[in-house]
């Protein structure tokens, strides 16, 4: 843990963040707090296309705009073409997931962690493709069972499709072990890091995915509405957009069409730019500070969270090997969303996570509607040990 932002770090980023006056925001995993300078780059924009017209301030903001693609491609160890912009992390799950080509029959391998847009994605593959969803167990840790995974995985296999964190809960998934098995069976590998991107340390190389999707709200602290699709090189000759327009696609003279080389195709040519250019602004924002600082700060003060909780006999019900930043818990007998309104109005926020998020994690469980309590490397002590009390006092 050596390597945790000091308590001086920690205050500097929260003196960029406005929101740390107003509220204790345990809410990260839902929509995260942004940096000042991310309000100033969206806000920015949006009054120059006041001012001089939507497509003039893009005009104007062309060189910034293009270098979101290289700041992105940084944060996760990529290439700029491999990166594709679209408006959130289930449109990014979308574009890829639809382009894998897959026959009738066919399996697609996922685990029970699934999050709940991918799950119903599935199942409408396998409707509308004939595919087969295989949902690999989890092991006695909860993590996805990796010599399950490796047994199932063979040529009959589309994709693998798994996602890294969860909305409902601290685990994370051994996602660089479950890369290694794809790769060796040559089965491509779609990974939904929309929990973790920007709370890890993430290199698409060490993980060894194809794909992967990822939101701007939540733990790169970016706008609503914003996220990327990483598509790697490897498999992008093999990816078809079911829908593609004249931005990722060429339309050549008469009835044809090519595809862009690299990510592009999964591209519209209408976005919001102000959202974009501050996607950019908090990635850039998080690389300053470090993803390999943030990790260790960020897993750091949610175990003192679980810690707090137990110490106050409140029950915890993340599972994993490794756990992370999103911790739930219940005041027993009370219910989540009381529990919340209760904590709202002391200007706490959290959230409370239901069965449709990770149904299948939920059955398998027997859960019930859980409070769900989301730091980040902006957290302090003191604002873990106000929400304990508050929830102790309840
Ligand atoms: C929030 C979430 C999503 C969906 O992200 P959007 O940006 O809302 O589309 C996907 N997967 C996981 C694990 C999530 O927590």
């Amino acid at each position: 843990m050596s390597n945790a932002l000091s308590p001086e770090e920690i205050e500097s980023a929260r003196e960029d963040t406005p929101g740390v006056a107003h509220v204790v925001h345990l809410n990260h995993a839902g929509s995260s707090l942004p940096p000042q300078p991310v309000l100033d780059r969206q806000i920015g924009h949006l009054h120059r296309e006041g001012e001089i017209g939507g497509y003039e301030a893009a005009a104007e903001a062309i060189e910034a705009d293009h270098g979101v693609y290289d700041s992105i491609a940084g944060l996760i160890n990529a290439k700029p073409h491999e990166i594709a912009r679209v408006e959130h992390a289930t449109a990014a799950w979308n574009a890829g997931f639809w382009s894998v080509q897959m026959r009738p029959g066919q399996r697609i391998i996922t685990a029970e962690a699934a999050y709940g847009a991918n799950a119903v994605g599935f199942l409408r593959a396998a409707q509308r493709r004939g595919v087969e969803i295989d949902v690999v167990p989890s092991d006695s840790t909860g993590q996805v069972d990796l010599k399950e995974l490796e047994r199932r995985l063979d040529a009959d296999c589309a994709l693998v499709a798994i996602t890294h964190i969860p909305t409902n809960g601290g685990l994370i998934n051994p996602a660089a072990e479950v890369g290694r098995l794809a790769r060796s069976a040559g089965v491509p590998f779609l990974l939904d890091a929309c929990q973790s991107i920007g709370q890890l340390d993430i290199d698409v190389d060490a993980i060894g995915c194809d794909l992967l999707s990822a939101t701007g709200r939540k733990y790169l602290r970016g706008p609503r509405g914003s996220g990327f699709l990483y598509a790697s090189d490897r498999i992008i000759d093999d990816l078809i957009t079911d829908h593609p327009d004249h931005h990722g696609a060429k339309w050549n003279r008469g009835d044809g069409f090519d595809l862009w080389p690299g990510a592009k195709r999964f591209e519209y040519w209408e976005y919001n730019h102000a959202s974009w250019l501050a996607l950019g602004t908090a990635v850039d924002y998080a690389r300053v500070i470090g993803t390999d600082r943030i990790e260790p700060t960020v897993i750091q003060r949610a175990a003192q969270l679980r810690d707090r909780l137990h110490d106050a006999q409140l029950p915890v019900y993340d599972i994993g090997q490794r756990q992370g930043a999103l911790v739930t818990t219940n005041v027993p007998g009370r219910d989540p969303g009381e529990v919340k309104a209760a904590l709202g109005a002391q200007h706490i926020n959290t959230s409370v996570t239901n069965p449709d998020g990770t149904l299948w994690d939920f059955e398998r469980r027997g859960l019930a509607p859980m409070l769900r309590v989301s730091v980040h490397y902006t957290t302090t002590e003191d604002e873990l040990d106000q929400a304990v009390t508050a929830l102790r006092s309840l």
